[in-house]
Order: structure tokens, then C-alpha cells, then sequence
């Protein structure tokens, strides 16, 4: 099997890794480097977009929705030829997300499911996927066996968030020899950190001391995060407000899964102490009239701006990418408000959030930086590479590639971007 890493082994973001066996190639995530437009995103892969190769790409499966892991299909249709691999889930946030700006490209129609713990067979590889614990609503790692090798692909995880269980599971799971892990490192250059729950336990004090609204930096699609946040405002008295287009996420993701008989604990329209604004991605919900049921069921949690600016020191306000331009316009009075962010969690995940968080510091409020939790801290990935033992560990969405040699020695292969390797 050959392993290509064509983008995410040098530095972060727009991660997509190809394998080949044989005459079977597939592709794992195709996503859009952070802050760069989709049309810059397109790789030039052969097959991608063409029909003239002898060898077709069989499929394209994706990890989990997060723009720099599936940012870069949105860009231009690809073969209609190529299966797309996801779960229903990932499918309706992704055309979610797809018609919120209007300039991406629909999904194509080439779409197939896979579900956690069922293998299926694609050309001569055998895939399993399994849940990961990240902050996307649902994220994948993958098993990928053909000609007597195994290969792991993390996608983006970590153990100590709010589906930690999955990634004991993911231990659990016996593989076999497992001849490459493929991982992320995203924050690899931290050994440990502070789960995420003890990050908003600290937190809770100060917001219920704090006398203005709570600014909280959290990208749209960051689930685990508003399941928090909710939790916060609930001890803390507070609102959580939120625009239309978080709250279509919610309420879309708890019946999908619960049409899987899962029940998930996150807050929607039956949230007592739930706002809704009424933004511009407010507004651009109502235009979509395919969400219009779930429109209509909004409407008894709206509150104009006049609510809000009264009750400013009772909210906490998630704010993502183009929050400032609603935050500027709207919101009269900022004092005792205190704006909390983490140093660059969401912003490979979300276009536009680091010109957010620039204008969220330049403004006259406390500013309350918390750490990272999104991605698996270092002893995370060595307890990983310690249980599953691969022959190969290959650091990919990582700028600590020093930190794998460190640790691994020879088994860490730091690749090049389109560099081939081969497993003998
Ligand atoms: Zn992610």
C-alpha cells in the first residue's frame, strides 16, 4: 500500500491523504487550508476532476465536517464518478453549512453512508470506521486494511472532551498488527492540558461575577462547546443566545440521532433559557425553505435588540466568524463585558474567525484566554501509538513534527506534502 499525503504534512490545515493499492486509490478528507478561499483550496489530483486516468479515485471519505477536513469540495463539483463517504449526519451539516454563504457548491449526489463499527469495502480496501471524540458533531477515525496491511487514520481527535468514552473505546477496539497510524498533532506541543469540563468549571466564578454580557469565541460547529455553554448559563442564571443557523445545528443534529435512538444531551428550542437573535444568518435560515418547519418553531424564542441590550449582563453569547459585524452594530453598551477565547482552537475550522477574534480584542472589555480542548494532547497520541503499536507513525496537521522524532525515533516518518510512501 502507498500512503500520499497531499496536503496537511507540512503544518496545519486542508488535510488530504490518498492510498493506493493495486489498481484502488481513495482519498481521506479534502479539506480547505484555514483563511484560504475554496477555489484556492482545489488540489490537482489526477482523477480528481478528470476522467483521464487508467487507475480511478474509488471514493472520497471524510473524517468529520470541519471546513479544513471537507472545506475544499465545496469548492467545485469533483468526478461524479467518486463515492463520497459520510454519515447522514455529516451529510445534513455539510449541506447546511454549504448553502449559509452562497458562493459553495452543493454536494454532489454521489453520496454514501457508512456507519460506526460497519466495515465496508471499497475497491480492494476494507474500511471500519470508528466515533472519535472531537467538537464536530460527529468525527471519524478509520481502519483501512488491504493486501495484508492496516492502516489508521485518526482524522481530528482527542481524549478529553465530551465523547471521551469513544476514545477508550477506539483503545478497546483490537485491529491487529497495525503497520501505519496516521495522526494528527494539532496541539501535540502540549504534553497535557486541563480536560474540558475543568476549563468551564474554572470559568463559572467569574461569569457570574462579571456585570456585562459574556462574549464566548465558539465556531458554529462546535457542538461540544455549546453543550458547555448551555450548561454554563444554566448554573450562572444566564441566556444563552444564539442565531438561527446554531440553533437549525442543533436541532437537526438531535433528530438525526435520535432517529438512531440516541438522545444527546445538547440544548435546542426546548432550552428554557435559549435566545435567538435575529441576525443575518437568522435571516438567511428564513429564506431556506426547506428549513421553514424548524423556522417556524423558532419564532416564540426571538428577541429583538432592544431584549438584548436590556439584559445584556444576564447573556452569554457565543460569538464565530462575522459576529463583530452584528456585535458593532447592535450591541450599545459594553461594560463589565468580557470576551473569552481560546489562542486558535476553531480557526483552521471556520473562514473568517481570526478577523473576529482580532476585533473581539480590540475592544474595551476583559479579555479571559482559556486553553485549547479540541485536539489530543501529546500523551493522548503516545498512549495511542503505545496501544495500537504501529510499525510507522506519520504526523500529519501538526507544526511539532520534532515533537513524533522526540518521541517514536525511526518509526516517525515525517512526510512531505505529495511525497509517496510506500509500506513494504
Ligand atoms: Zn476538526
Amino acid at each position: 500500500m502507498e500512503i500520499i499525503v497531499h496536503r496537511g504534512a507540512e503544518g496545519t490545515g486542508g488535510t488530504c491523504i490518498e492510498l493506493v493499492s493495486g489498481k484502488s486509490r481513495l482519498l481521506l478528507d479534502y479539506g480547505a487550508p484555514p483563511g484560504s478561499a475554496p477555489e484556492e483550496a482545489i488540489l490537482n489530483i489526477p482523477g480528481l476532476y478528470d476522467d483521464k486516468v487508467s487507475h480511478p479515485i474509488l471514493g472520497l471519505i471524510l473524517s468529520h465536517t470541519h471546513l479544513d477536513h471537507y472545506g475544499a469540495l465545496l469548492a467545485r463539483p469533483i468526478n461524479p464518478g467518486i463515492k463520497v463517504f459520510l454519515t447522514e449526519i455529516m451529510e445534513d451539516m455539510a449541506r447546511i453549512n454549504a448553502k449559509m454563504p452562497r458562493k459553495y457548491t452543493p454536494l454532489g449526489n454521489n453520496i454514501h453512508y457508512f456507519r460506526k463499527g460497519h466495515k465496508f469495502i471499497l475497491g480492494r480496501f476494507v474500511i471500519t470506521p470508528y466515533l472519535m471524540d472531537h467538537t464536530a458533531a460527529e468525527s471519524f477515525a478509520f481502519l483501512i486494511e488491504s493486501d495484508g496491511k492496516r492502516i489508521i487514520y485518526t482524522g481530528d481527535f482527542r481524549a478529553h472532551g465530551n465523547k471521551a468514552a469513544a476514545f477508550k473505546q477506539f483503545l478497546a477496539a483490537n485491529m491487529g498488527p497495525v503497520d501505519a497510524l496516521i495522526t494528527e498533532g494539532a496541539q501535540a506541543g502540549l504534553e497535557k492540558g486541563p480536560d474540558e469540563r475543568e476549563v468551564m468549571d474554572h470559568l463559572e466564578p467569574m461569569v457570574k461575577s462579571q456585570g456585562g454580557a459574556i462574549y464566548f469565541m465558539c465556531a458554529g460547529q462546535d457542538i461540544g462547546l455549546l453543550a458547555n455553554l448551555a450548561e454554563l448559563a444554566r448554573k450562572t442564571r444566564r441566556y444563552l443566545v444564539v442565531d438561527g443557523y446554531t440553533v437549525l445545528v442543533l436541532e437537526r443534529l438531535k433528530a438525526l440521532a435520535l432517529k438512531q435512538g440516541v438522545d444527546l444531551k445538547l440544548p435546542g428550542l426546548e432550552t428554557e433559557y435559549l435566545r435567538i437573535i435575529r441576525n443575518a444568518a437568522t435571516q438567511r435560515i428564513y429564506q431556506l425553505t426547506e428549513y421553514a418547519e424548524t423556522f417556524r418553531r423558532m419564532r416564540s424564542k426571538m428577541f429583538g435588540w432592544d431584549w438584548v441590550n436590556d439584559n445584556l449582563r444576564k447573556l452569554i453569547i457565543p460569538v464565530r466568524a462575522n459576529s463583530e459585524l452584528w456585535v458593532d452594530e447592535q450591541i450599545k453598551d459594553f461594560g463589565g463585558a468580557a470576551f473569552v477565547y481560546s489562542e486558535w482552537e476553531t480557526y483552521a475550522e471556520e473562514p473568517g474567525m481570526r478577523e473576529t477574534f482580532e476585533w473581539f480584542k480590540a475592544q474595551k472589555m476583559e479579555a479571559i484566554p482559556l486553553p485549547s480542548t479540541g485536539h489530543a494532547y501529546f500523551s493522548a497520541i503516545r498512549k495511542l501509538v503505545e496501544n495500537k503499536k504501529p510499525r510507522y507513525i506519520i504526523p500529519i496537521n501538526t507544526k511539532h513534527p520534532e515533537k513524533f522524532l522526540a518521541a517514536f525515533g525511526k518509526r516517525a516518518r515525517v512526510l512531505k506534502n505529495g511525497e509517496e510512501f510506500t509500506l513494504d
